[in-house]
């Protein structure tokens, strides 16, 4: 061994007592004859350089024998493996789905933790009772033709209005590839028209949401947004109907003309956004939307256990906190029923497991379609693996209901909710829109620039390594959790204050940079 790696300190840590792997910790992984000092491997003698984030044999394992992490097998030893050996996905079998049949139904009662009361942020509250963190004007669409024409009305709104609203946060354009050329009556449509509707109820829009359609598309303005569906609205706009522009009118003469019409329309709406004040809530309006994205092995030692203990805080302020991505949950299902505030919860958790299962089957797939090549790069062997990691974000309420793709939060929706939707970054971020998510807790151990335009998105590094090098992407550092230098804990209320700061108009780097992706609709049924 030569100077340079007797000079930084082996670091490896274990998940869970019973565990026969430990991730390495430190930056650029670990070389071939390294001792581990400390703790659970004492003595143990590196056999092959492992990277960083990456699981090490601390026994030797018997070909078949199941290789456990968080005190559950990830995954079967496809050989004999000697201790102090890297174990990566060629290694390893894994471990079959388990049936969702015969499952534990809500057999486990989490221990009733103490309510934290007095927390607060400033926030817009909305007719509906439900909170805006964000002060946003939405222009939402029927079908894909018209975003060209709303994408220049919006930036002459933001360049001509804004200036004159300055209460007004921002414009957003609700682009999508929806409306048209699709079979719209076939089982499973509902899901992104749900979604577009939900998504214009946002609590940051305020219920002042405008409506441009084309004119001949199949989803019509009256079927996105039917009679009645703005309870967001006071009574005067109730009976009115959302605020439309219809690109086909004959009163249109020219191009200019759609684009002028538009505009003129979002003036009455900016004006009243406008009048708006935030105002101090109590912490339990929040509706917290947690995701993983660029995931490693940290993910599931850090970032995630942090948003986990930051869930619970939430759940004890009376909030409502979401976790998602079913593909990233399917391998802990039993978890999520034994969890299941009753047994109800727990036969919808089923049955919303069992319909994405047969939705992946109908595509040839299953599951393990979900890891990514900077998965397993980044010491994530497998989805089970990967799955254990994820569902920590849920921290340790009960689960105290469920809701489809697509749906909405009810106002008594509180607590810890599983929103089933997939586990694709964008997709799951519209889905959580649509239920109503007024931020967005994301975590990133591999690093992605996400961002949403209709909500603030706190971003949480699972390393230093990566916090340090994105210093302006990333929100808050995790990493320090691996570096010995806070605890779960400790990062868990960190973040929760974070949340708060941002809920109370605090930006994120993201919205610093205007960083954003595009909304995508999960659509299951065919396109024509
Ligand atoms: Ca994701």
């Amino acid at each position: 061994m030569n100077n340079t790696t007797q000079a930084v300190t082996p670091r490896v840590v274990r998940m869970h007592p019973a565990d026969n792997v430990a991730i390495v910790v430190n930056d650029g992984g670990l070389p071939t004859g390294t001792v581990v000092p400390q703790g659970v491997a004492d003595g143990l003698v590196l056999r092959d350089k492992v990277p960083q984030g990456h699981k090490v044999a601390l026994t030797d394992l018997a070909p078949g024998q199941a290789v456990m992490r968080y005190n559950v097998p990830v995954g079967y030893a496809r050989q004999a493996i000697p201790a102090g050996s890297w174990i990566h996905e060629r290694l390893l079998d894994i471990p079959p789905a388990r049936a969702l049949q015969g499952l534990p139904m809500a057999t486990v009662r989490p221990a009733r933790q103490e309510p934290l009361e007095g927390l607060t942020f400033e926030g817009y509250v909305n007719a509906d009772g439900s909170v805006g963190t964000r002060n946003l004007l939405a222009l939402t669409t029927t079908v894909q033709c018209v975003a060209g024409v709303v994408k220049i009305a919006v930036e002459r709104i933001e360049r001509e209005l804004l200036p004159l609203f300055p209460n007004v946060d921002g414009v957003v354009g609700l682009e999508h590839t929806y409306g048209c050329g699709v079979a719209i009556d076939a089982p499973g449509a509902e899901i992104p028209i749900r979604t577009l509707r939900h998504i214009s109820l946002n609590p940051n829009f305020g219920g002042e949401v405008m409506v441009v359609s084309l004119g001949c598309e199949k989803l019509q303005p009256d079927r996105l947004l039917p009679a009645g569906s703005f309870p967001i609205h006071d009574a005067r706009e109730k009976d009115q109907g959302p605020d439309g522009v219809c690109l086909q009118d004959d009163a249109h003469v020219g191009f200019m003309s759609m684009v002028e019409h538009i505009v003129q329309s979002a003036r009455s709406h900016l004006e009243r956004l406008n009048a708006r004040r935030r105002q101090t809530v109590p912490a339990s309006a929040l509706v917290v939307g947690v995701q993983c994205g660029g995931s490693d092995a940290f993910s599931g030692v850090t970032a995630n256990p942090a948003v986990g203990f930051m869930a619970d805080l939430i759940v004890r302020a009376g909030g409502t906190v979401m976790f998602s991505e079913n593909t990233e949950v399917r391998d802990a299902v039993e978890q999520l029923t034994s969890r299941a505030a009753t047994p109800q919860v727990a036969e919808d958790i089923v049955r919303e497991l069992g319909w994405y299962d047969q939705y992946l089957d109908r595509g040839q797939v299953d599951r393990t379609a979900n890891t990514t090549p900077g998965n397993k790069a980044g010491g994530l062997s497998n989805i089970a693996e990967k799955a254990m990691g994820s569902i920590i974000k849920s921290g340790s309420s009960a689960i105290s209901s469920v809701l489809a793709p697509g749906d909405k939060l009810k106002p008594d929706q509180k607590g810890l909710v599983f929103a089933a939707t997939p586990a694709s970054d964008f997709i799951c971020g519209t889905l959580q829109l649509a239920a109503g998510m007024n931020v967005h807790v994301f975590t990133t151990g591999r690093g992605t620039p996400y961002g949403l335009q209709a909500c603030p998105v706190v971003k949480v590094a699972t390393r230093t390594d990566l916090a340090r090098r994105w210093h302006d992407l990333m929100d808050m550092n995790a990493g320090r959790i691996a570096d010995g230098e806070i605890t779960i804990e400790e990062a868990g209320w960190e973040l929760f204050r974070m949340v708060l700061d941002v809920a109370s108009g605090r930006k994120t780097w993201a919205e610093h940079w205007k960083l954003h992706n595009a909304l995508v609709l999960f659509n299951p049924a065919p396109i024509t």
